[in-house]
Formats: structure tokens, sequence, C-alpha cells
């Protein structure tokens, strides 16, 4: 089994999430007591979600590139960086290291082709759903990326940082996010991106009138995946 990496904190209520479905996942493939060889270095997340907003993703990617140094000295085998987010500064991340980082996109992007879904829409942090660095990812695969509307989205932002990162999940939030994936079907999307580690923990797919393509879930299934298949 190889060793996965994670670096997490971003926030710590998806990290945990990430640690448990990695272990549920090894366990329902090997059996006994078996559980993941992993290694979590989490971050103060308050340092970097500064750095996001003043725009330092210079510093960010310097601060988390330090994190996955220090996986690898520690004898890990591939990294996992468990946001969507903070895939912005990978390439600063991965030039620190020798060992591959599991793009979550490109896990995201693959359950995407299997389904065979041709349009899908993203939500997720204002960085994820407005630059480049996600979208244009997942569109390599010929697959086309809508987001919702402005007003919908600067409030999907804000469910995310001052609620679902503090561990905060309401009623309220969740019928917000239900009206949002029934805006982007009425924009064609054929499923759902929650493209933000934190939004499992408040929208599951029976809330969805889309497909539901989780992230967290993906992402820790494929690194799963390295770690005993490849
Ligand atoms: N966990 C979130 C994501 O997947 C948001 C936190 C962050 O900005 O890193 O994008």
């Amino acid at each position: 089994m190889k060793r996965i990496g994670l670096i997490g904190g971003m926030s710590w209520e998806s990290s945990s999430e990430y640690y448990r479905l990695i272990n549920k996942k090894v366990k329902e493939q090997l059996g006994g007591l078996h559980s993941a060889e992993c290694i979590l270095y989490s971050v103060d997340f308050e340092e970097i979600e500064h750095y996001q907003q003043s725009g330092e993703w210079e510093k960010a990617g310097k601060r988390l590139g330090e994190a996955a140094s220090s996986l690898e000295k520690a004898g890990a085998d591939f990294i996992v960086i468990c946001t969507n987010t903070m895939h912005k500064v990978i390439e600063a991340i991965q030039e620190k290291i020798t060992i591959p980082v599991l793009h979550i996109a490109d896990a995201t992007a693959q359950e995407l082709k299997k389904a065979d879904i041709k349009t899908v829409g993203l939500l997720g942090t204002n960085y994820t759903m407005e630059q480049d660095f996600y979208k244009s990812r997942i569109e390599q695969n010929g697959i086309k990326v809508i987001v919702p509307t402005e007003d919908k989205r600067s409030k999907i932002n804000e469910i995310v940082f001052d609620e679902l990162c503090l561990g905060k999940v309401t009623d309220t939030s969740r019928t917000y996010f239900k009206e949002t994936i029934e805006q982007l079907k009425t924009m064609d999307a054929e499923g759902v991106i929650l493209g933000c580690t934190e939004i499992g923990l408040l929208i599951k797919p029976e809330d969805s009138i889309l497909a539901v393509f989780d992230t967290t879930s993906i992402h820790a299934n494929e690194a799963v995946n390295w770690s005993l298949n490849e």
C-alpha cells in the first residue's frame, strides 16, 4: 500500500471527512482491520485564507510547498491537497517535491466522463468558480463548465467561508444551495460539481435535482485507488 500525504486544514472540517472516507474505502477493499497508510499535514487556515484574500498566492504556494516537502520527507508516496481552491498553486507545490500530486479536478473529470456529462455546473469558492485554473482543467476533457449568476456566486462563497468552514450546517443554506442547483439546471447543466470540499457536509445527492459530483469523496476514492492499485 502506498502512503498518502494529505495537505489539510483548509478547512479541517473537510480534512476530517477525507480521513474518514479514505480509511472507510481501504477497509472496504481490504477487509479485516485494514486501514490507510497516510500522513496528514494540517495547516492553520487563518494564515492561508489571509493570503487568498490579499491575493498573495505566491506566499500560499510557498507555505503549502513546505507542507508537501515535509510530507515527502516523512515518507509520503504522493500528495493529496484537501481543497479545490488551493489547486490554484499546484505548480508551486509540485516544484518543491519529487512525488506526484493527485489533482482534484482530474479525478473529478474522470467521473464526469464515466457518467457521460457534457455540461456541468460548478459550485465552490469565488476563486474556483470565477478564475480559470479549475474550470480549464475540467474543460480540457471536453466538458463545458457553467457557474451560477453573480449574486448566487457571492452568497455561495459567503456560506462556504462563514458557515461550512466553521462547521455550521443550516437548513437555510441547504435550501439556498438547492435553489442554486435548480438555476444551474435551467442553464442546461446535466450534473453539478460540489467543487469545494465542505459542500458535501451540507448537500447530499438526495438534495440535488442534478447528479452530484462531490469532489471530497471523488478525490478520497481516487487517493485510495492510487494507494492500492498503482
Ligand atoms: N475547502 C474549500 C475548497 O475546496 C475552500 C477552502 C479554501 O479556500 O481552501 O475550495
